[in-house]
């Protein structure tokens, strides 16, 4: 069956002509509209769909050798596109069409990539549950009384259930590793400024960042070498950095390769089932040559009051266009301007998004600024320093992406602190910048996928695609399946 195939299957097959990409779009959009209660996609528009698989055919007639020729690919509703309406998961943004593509979604379709539609996720990427959306939550494809996680869960729910073979999500404190985790996939984000931001629609812009997910490292390293690249003329903290073959080391030997595992990661907060998955990776990298580390990053457990302060200061202030004025929702009734603009964003925004953008506003506030905001950025230059310490004693960084396996619908959704609380060990290498990943890495309560995390130096995609292959080619958690997919 078609979407059984990998991205990198697909490429093949549809070089050698045995499937045609209209064939695989048709094929995936039938899978689409047959699983709709997953809430995983909100938006497609086969005519769309179809249109660029045609063109893909022909393009693959003619000879043509872009990378991803004919492959399908799902967007989260977090990057603006001119086929598809774009939301954000909000209600601000209902009916919301973009006049433009995000370099991202242009740059996968340069690469000849077929947008099958638009992937639900948290609104303006802010949760870890996808129970932020105005549009519903996802149902995690493993078990459907389950979170699938987020913000990127349609993202992660699609490639799961096989509606799309790759995704692409966002990740400003864990949204591509955490979601790829719950759901037993694959996902990279990169180093910071890897990937333009331009068209994603943002919400913490120093953090910001997207990301392939997909089924394997091999996919996710193709996926990668496309998707990033310099955007100078629209981001200006996209890196000047040439576009890389992040496929170029996936089969190197992992012999003597030193695996940092940081103490901090292994706390009283790791439940049990997480913990003996990810010691059971860490003694599989250790059959493959690598030897382990102990190191510290003694500021983990500040990441989360630092992030909880940093991001929603900064949501404060890009959250601040949706007025009512240029684009999406805007109030019936008002009397004057200013009464325009509250019961507009009083309408439009949701609860999470309402809480940040006030704790945003309070941190910045003066008399609050030096308080919160300035000590935040402080200690968010230590993690960063920390972090470097640690590469001076090894070459990647393993651990858990999360305390716990996904946790019931509803669980913590009047809770969240708690949820923040679930966000430790993604967001250090966020506020550091740094490139990180999830491999799948066992099963834990309930027969839910686990996440092995592992963090990279700037720059180190290559080599962290390069310990996520191998250690996928000697297991095969990545492999399996939910029943019934
Ligand atoms: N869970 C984190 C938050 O709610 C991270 C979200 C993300 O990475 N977009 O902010």
């Amino acid at each position: 069956m078609i979407h059984d195939l990998d991205v990198t299957q697909l490429v093949g097959a549809l070089r050698r002509r045995e499937v045609s990409a209209l064939e695989a779009a048709q094929h995936f959009l039938a899978r689409i509209e047959a699983q709709s209660d997953l809430g995983a996609f909100l938006a497609t528009d086969p005519e769309a769909t179809l249109a660029q698989a045609r063109a893909a055919d022909a393009r693959l007639a003619a000879g043509d050798t872009a990378p991803l020729l004919g492959v399908p690919i799902a967007h989260k509703d977090i990057f603006v596109t001119r086929d598809f309406p774009t939301t954000a998961g909000s209600r601000m943004l209902a009916g919301y069409r973009s006049p433009f593509d995000a370099t991202v979604v242009d740059r996968l379709a340069q690469a000849g990539m077929v947008t099958l539609g638009k992937l639900n996720c948290d609104e303006f990427a802010m949760g870890s549950s996808n129970e932020n959306s105005a549009f519903g939550p996802v149902k995690n494809p493993w078990d459907r009384a389950r979170v699938p996680g987020g913000s990127s869960g349609g993202s992660a729910a699609a490639v799961a259930a096989r509606l799309a073979p790759a995704v692409t999500g966002t990740d400003t404190g864990g949204s591509i590793r955490q979601p790829a985790s719950f759901c037993g996939i694959t996902g990279i984000k990169p180093t910071y400024g890897r990937a333009s931001r331009y068209g994603m629609i943002a919400y913490a812009s120093s953090l910001d960042q997207a990301g392939p997910m997909a089924r394997s490292a091999q996919d996710c390293a193709l996926l990668l070498s496309s998707l990033c690249g310099p955007d100078p003329d629209r981001d200006s903290t996209s890196l000047e950095v040439p576009t890389e073959d992040f496929s170029r080391a996936l089969n190197d030997d992992l012999t003597g390769l030193r695996i940092g595992v940081p103490r901090e990661f292994f706390g009283e907060g790791l439940a049990a089932d997480v913990r003996a998955a990810i010691d059971a990776a860490l003694a599989q990298y250790q059959k493959l040559g690598a030897t382990l580390v102990d190191i510290t990053l003694p500021r983990t457990e500040l990441s989360i009051p630092v992030y909880y302060v940093i991001a929603p200061a900064e949501a404060s202030s890009n959250l601040s266009r949706f007025d009512g004025v240029k684009f999406g929702h805007r109030a019936k009734h008002y009397t004057d301007l200013l009464d325009m603009y509250k019961k507009t964003r009083a309408e439009g925004f949701g609860e999470e998004v309402k809480r940040r953008i006030m704790t945003g506003t309070y941190v910045l506030s003066h008399g609050y600024y030096d308080a919160y905001y300035l000590q935040a950025q402080k200690i968010r230059r230590m993690i960063a320093d920390d972090f470097r310490q640690a590469f001076t004693q090894c070459d990647v960084i393993a651990g858990p992406v999360a305390p716990s396996v996904a946790w019931a619908l509803g669980d913590k959704a009047d809770d969240p602190v708690a949820s923040y609380l679930a966000d430790i060990y993604t967001l250090p290498a966020s506020l550091a910048g740094l490139p990180g990943m999830s491999v799948p890495c066992g099963f834990g309560a309930g027969g839910m996928p686990v996440g092995l995390q592992l963090i990279g130096n700037y720059f180190g995609e290559a080599r962290l695609l390069n310990a996520a292959h191998r250690f996928q080619q000697a297991t095969d958690f990545h492999l399996r399946k939910p029943e019934g997919v």
